[in-house]
């Protein structure tokens, strides 16, 4: 970009046209604000063209930097963190005093709150074990849940105070939440067809998740006495986020989780010592987190392909859907 372009030396029309911008896709990433910030300087200059490959990485952070500056009155705060698969660096418009389920709220009507509610349950307690931290849905495990469990009913009106009225919703109903949700950006799919939460969700959401899902150990020991020790919401060693897809420790009762994308920084601030952050095992053929985990026997066959630092490179095909499928 040329020295004499205004770009970013106060808040201008085009950090007006970024932060609109931002508002409706409420995520962005270097590559894609790239062409976006390119069409708002050539908008602004059309003498003067600019084009993607002009706007650098400095050029893209000292517009989230001004935003970040602009927006805070407004209770609004971008937040950044590493896409757990692409690995790219995700930058989201954070509401700051209204969490994620209650922007949701607006859009969505009590009842699909609470097929919602379920299907996170699912993601976070019925497909996260200690033997597969799978924290992901497939459509049809989801559809399974439009209508509450009796289970289901009695929680819902003991934490409500209600005598249970949640009618739950219709196999149709509850896809097009599913795929509404989406849309929104807090659900991702894969291409497996997996529903997770999406990085922003994640972001939004880490207080609420930890809240609910973790310290709750006594409540309901249906699983026994590992599934007491078993924390549902963890955080990688390395990068301090939460970790719904990456490695787990080798050592199965071990805390030990790191994003894919941790584990070379891991061993490097370990002068290069290839093990657990938390118990010292070696680090060899760690287990999965994420949907890998959901496949047959993971610990067994994830690491096959390409040693340690394989997260993704053993892609077998899956074989049969997950054990946890029955209920
Ligand atoms: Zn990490
Ligand atoms: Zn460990």
């Amino acid at each position: 970009m040329s020295q004499d372009d205004p770009i970013a030396s106060t808040y201008n029309n085009t950090h007006r046209a970024f932060l609109q911008a931002l508002l409706s896709t409420q995520t962005i990433t270097y590559p894609t604000a790239k062409p976006l910030l390119a069409a708002i300087l050539t908008a602004q200059t059309p003498d003067r063209p600019t084009l993607p490959e002009d706007i650098s990485q400095e050029d893209f952070e000292t517009y989230i930097d001004a935003l970040t500056t602009q927006i805070s009155p407004f209770d609004l705060e971008i937040r950044s963190t590493v896409h757990q698969t692409s690995k790219e660096r995700i930058y989201a418009l954070v509401n700051t005093t209204s969490d994620a389920l209650t922007q949701m709220s607006t859009t969505h009507s009590a009842d699909e709150l609470a097929f919602l509610k379920r299907v996170l349950d699912a993601m976070f307690e019925t497909y996260n074990t200690p033997r597969a931290e799978i924290m992901a849905i497939k459509s049809l495990q989801a559809l399974r849940l439009a209508r509450p469990s009796g289970e289901d009913r009695r929680r819902e009106s003991q934490a409500a105070n209600t005598q249970g009225k949640d009618a739950g919703l219709t196999q149709v109903q509850a896809e097009k939440v599913m795929g509404t949700l989406k849309d929104e950006g807090w659900f991702e799919l894969s291409a497996k067809g997996y529903y997770s939460l999406s990085a922003r969700a994640l972001m939004e959401l880490r207080g609420w998740l930890v809240e609910i899902y973790n310290d709750h150990e006594e409540e309901d020991g249906q699983d026994e006495d590992e599934e007491a020790e078993h924390v549902k919401i963890k955080f990688c060693t390395a990068c301090k986020e939460i970790v719904t897809v990456g490695q787990r420790c080798p050592d199965v009762n071990c805390q030990g989780r790191l994003h894919g994308h941790c584990v070379k920084n891991m061993f490097r601030a370990q002068q290069g010592r290839e093990q657990c952050p938390v118990c010292k095992v070696v680090w060899t053929e760690p287990g999965a987190v994420g949907e890998k985990a959901a496949r047959g026997d993971v610990r067994q066959s994830n690491g096959g392909g390409g040693g340690r630092q394989s997260n993704g490179g053993a892609r077998r095909e899956e074989v049969v859907d997950e054990e946890s499928d029955s209920e």
